[in-house]
């Protein structure tokens, strides 16, 4: 018997992931100098990790014979200080992906639906695939989720809803009224997900905790891998009702989050200082790409995250040759958008080098 035949038939048409090239490995592909690449594809923070973050992080890798704490306690309880919800609102997640997985452990049987726009953030499908469920893609509009027609698609085997604000790849929002009337719209039978992952850098971001007090069939995601720089550790967490929590909690492996992150996670939040100098590079960042994109007679879709789509024509071209020129960007075929690239605002150094590399990259 070959194995294909023993394995869960959603495995082996499972869509493969394609993460972004780290460096050293697109270096020993061209044969460029580590040192002379940048990175901006994946929406990292250009500024590194938190200090408060890395110095608590040191610092707990001196207890790396113990297990972690399993219920998180500590962030938790600074979480809830901080959000001003209960600790048991919480669950947090070897990223916040990780809670994705968990809420298609704890809702998705096969023949289930999950409603998201396209194109958003892929990992939402991917989940939604491996449980054997359906992914209904919803189209945005003018490049933003179109909640009417997201409400649209929900049918009886609904399970959840995904809503991705501002949204990966485009950078576009739904405000904090479209949210709010959207999540206490659905019928019972949905759970609806907000995925805040950059609502750090969105400008009067929405205030959806009232959706958790109301009690409401709503996640709402964040993550310490943009804002906070610690995207290496693999920390997230969803705010959420406490009875859902209470389910997540049962399909999470009893250590899912290791105590380095969780330390650098805690401290990071009290890290004001280095969140605000990022929300203010990042929007000066912005700022120097979009007019280097005019300059280049380039349209863009306005973003209010860390990243921005560019139209280039050849997509896959233009990322070659930046690529070849020492600049890894984010081609977006798999998003169904060839003619775009996605671009993570760098320090105002490295904005620079790459609208200089993608001017020559043009003229090819
Ligand atoms: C980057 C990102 C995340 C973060 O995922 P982690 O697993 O916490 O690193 C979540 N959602 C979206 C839309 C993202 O772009």
């Amino acid at each position: 018997m070959k194995f294909e035949e023993l394995v869960n038939p959603a495995v082996l048409t499972q869509p493969i992931y394609e993460p972004g090239k780290p460096i050293e490995e697109v270096a020993r592909e061209l044969g460029l100098d580590p040192a002379g690449i940048i990175k901006i594809a994946s929406n990292e923070n250009p500024f590194g990790p938190s200090p408060l973050g890395l110095a608590a992080a040191q610092r707990a890798l001196l207890q790396g014979e113990l297990y972690p704490d399993g219920g998180c306690f500590a962030l938790k309880q600074k979480l809830a200080a901080r959000l001003g919800l209960a600790p048991e609102q919480f669950i947090i997640g070897n990223g916040s992906n990780e809670v994705i997985e968990f809420l298609g452990h704890a809702l998705l049987r096969p023949g289930d639906e999950v409603v998201m726009g396209a194109p958003a953030f892929v990992v939402y499908k991917l989940v939604t695939l491996i449980f054997g469920a359906k992914a209904v893609e919803v189209p945005l509009v003018n490049h933003r989720h179109d909640l009417a027609r997201l409400a649209a698609a929900v049918t009886p085997r609904t399970r959840l809803v995904y809503v991705c604000s501002p949204n990966n790849p485009t950078g576009t929002a739904n405000t904090e009224a479209e949210l709010l009337a959207f999540a206490r719209s659905m019928p019972e039978h949905v759970v609806t997900v907000i995925d805040e992952a950059y609502a750090e850098y969105e400008p009067n971001a929405p205030d959806l905790r009232a959706l958790v007090r109301e009690g409401r069939k709503v996640v709402c995601l964040r993550t310490f891998s943009k804002i906070y720089g610690l995207a290496a550790l693999r920390i997230g967490y969803g705010y959420a009702p406490a009875e859902i929590v209470a389910l997540l909690n049962r399909v999470r492996q009893p250590f899912n989050v290791n105590a380095i992150a969780q330390a650098a996670a805690s401290a990071a939040l009290d890290d004001r200082e280095f969140t605000e100098k990022c929300v203010r590079e990042n929007r000066a960042g912005m700022a120097q790409l979009e007019a280097g994109f005019r300059a280049l007679g380039r349209e863009f879709v306005p973003s209010v995250a860390n990243f921005i789509l560019v139209h280039v024509g050849d997509g896959a071209g233009v990322f070659e040759a930046l690529q070849r020129r020492g600049v890894i960007v984010r081609p977006m075929k798999s998003y169904g958008m060839p003619e775009w690239l996605r671009i993570t605002v760098g320090t105002s150094a490295q904005n620079e080098r790459l609208l200089a590399e993608l001017k020559a990259a043009l003229r090819k």
